[in-house]
């Protein structure tokens, strides 16, 4: 992947993850096995639209695009940002890293701690 695309989609994680509605602003992309885009998404979990159990994924930018996007997906890549929109550190929750196991699916991030650095 050349620099240039590396910037377009960093840039591209940021608009996704300054759409998130609740506290944690989280972006995701994900990319099928010849690296080509197959889907952008957001967290959309907010406090306001909290119905059930607070620790379902549901609404995880990883769960999103799981579910619209499956079998094809190989990588999602996804970035946290903070309010003034510097990237801050994330890692999948438990739940989202079982998922994008169980569909052998590989999370690379921005900045965590646990996955890959994209
Ligand atoms: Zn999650």
């Amino acid at each position: 992947m050349s620099e240039k695309t590396a910037i377009q989609i960093k840039r591209l994680l940021k608009e996704a993850a300054s759409r998130s509605p609740g506290r944690f602003r989280i972006g995701g992309i994900a990319f099928n096995k010849k690296g080509e885009i197959l889907g952008i998404a957001h967290n959309s979990f907010h406090k306001n639209n909290l119905t059930g159990d607070r620790k379902g994924t549901g609404d995880h930018c990883e769960a999103r695009l799981i579910r619209r996007y499956r079998d094809n997906i190989k990588t999602i890549v996804i970035m946290r940002i903070g309010n003034a929109g510097d990237v801050l550190p994330i890692d999948p929750c438990p739940a989202c890293q079982a998922l994008c196991d169980k569909y052998g699916i590989t999370v690379l991030t921005i900045s965590g701690s646990k996955t890959k650095e994209f």
